[in-house]
């Protein structure tokens, strides 16, 4: 099973701390609007460009579209890109369709259109449900439009609603942070993602720290705020199955997000629009991040390709290490008939060390990290090889 990610790259404004590739139409006048057109054409042809020219007879098991804000779509244009997905791909059905929303874009009805076009899984932006936070992050949505954005899409039919939280925010008390997760919990999303802040070269916040007017937490502090995350999350009926990613226990559902899932198990995706990347087999490659470029090159028939590389067998096995160990672990058998290599007898004392530690467990033939572990996964990662 594959997937397809579609990248829509316009922001109503950007965010001190986002380095993710978007444009804001506001700040590039009538030109950005007309652009925001030319876009969706230009995403339609480069679907079709794409399915001309390669193979891709797998089917089709989960669409993220990411930003961006994709959310700033209007419905129809949503509908018109899985129509151009469906002519060319075989998609499965049921296939998980998730769709990224800002708070400050969308209303009760925008949401029942983007349902209604075939989008089943909702990703909130919420971040913080504090609104100095999301003052001094730049969003454009208060924590009463973000509740009122779950309120909506749940009444708009959508079951599988997905949380972005951001923790670590300079000056952030552990309390503050508590009463976030609080909040979160009590409006019982399937599903949660908490990302530590992270401070980005070249970024408004980058600079904001360089010159002082904001302070980094630092890394003990950090870590301390993401320990507290799991114990909390796992507390309240989450189950941790990645290293920011946690989805609400249902003996009816399951919540992880299957797009996700796919990349974390190596699984082949490709990915539309301007720095969206694409991995199939064992090449990976990535659009050109720039969105006049990205037109230009489509209009002359020419994927919008950055560059390309052929992965090596080396760099798969590290891959699948660092992939596998960051979210369900790693299936030692399927690593052995993949790679021709025993991971578990040739890292017997590292594993039988980490084990004793509490950071990672041995369970149906998958080496997995504990919650401990996942605090300190890329040191556990520099480790087996
Ligand atoms: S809305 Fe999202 S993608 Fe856009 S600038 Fe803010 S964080 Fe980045």
């Amino acid at each position: 099973m594959a997937s397809i990610y579609i990248h829509i790259p316009f922001c109503e404004h950007k965010c001190i701390y986002c380095d993710f590739y978007s444009v804001v139409p506001a700040e590039t006048g009538t030109e950005g609007y007309s652009q925001r057109q030319q876009y969706i054409s230009s995403l339609k042809a480069e679907i079709e460009i794409l399915a001309e020219n390669k193979s891709c007879n797998e089917s089709i098991g989960t669409i993220f579209f990411g930003g961006g804000t994709p959310s700033l779509l209007h419905p129809s244009e949503i509908e018109q890109i899985l129509d151009t997905l469906a002519a060319h791909f075989s998609i499965e059905a049921g296939a998980e369709i998730t769709l990224e929303a800002n708070p400050g874009t969308v209303d009760k009805n925008k949401l029942a259109d983007f349902r209604t076009a075939g989008i089943n899984r909702i990703s909130i932006g919420i971040q913080s449900f504090h609104d100095d936070d999301l003052k001094f992050l730049t969003r454009i949505h208060s924590s009463s439009e973000a509740k009122k954005c779950v309120k909506d899409a749940s009444e708009a039919g959508f079951e599988n609603i997905s949380f972005d939280l951001i923790f670590s925010l300079p000056g952030q008390t552990l309390s503050r942070w508590k009463s976030n997760l609080e909040q979160a919990v009590e409006l019982q999303p399937a599903h949660i993602s908490c990302y530590s802040l992270s401070v980005e070269p070249k970024t408004p916040l980058f600079y904001m720290i360089q010159s002082r007017q904001a302070a980094q937490v630092e890394m003990e502090r950090d870590a301390d705020l993401y320990e507290f995350t799991i114990d909390f999350l796992s507390s309240h009926g989450y189950e941790q199955y990645e290293v920011s990613n946690f989805a609400r226990r249902d003996p009816a559902s399951d919540f992880k997000c299957r797009h996700n899932l796919n990349y974390w198990n190596h699984s082949n995706y490709l990915g539309f629009g301007p720095s969206a990347h694409s991995f199939w087999i064992n090449e990976r490659w990535w659009n050109i991040s720039n969105l006049s470029e990205y037109i230009k090159k489509i209009n002359i028939r020419t994927l919008p390709v950055s560059e390309r590389e052929k992965l090596t067998a080396a760099q798969l096995m590290e891959e699948a290490i660092f992939l596998g160990l960051r979210s369900e672990g790693i299936d030692l058998n399927g690593f052995r008939r993949k790679f021709s290599r025993d991971l578990s007898a040739e890292n017997e004392r590292v594993i039988s060390e980490l084990i004793k530690q509490d950071k990672i467990i041995l369970v149906n033939g998958r080496m997995r990290l504990t919650a401990k572990g996942y605090v300190i996964c890329d040191e556990i990662c520099q480790k087996l090889h």
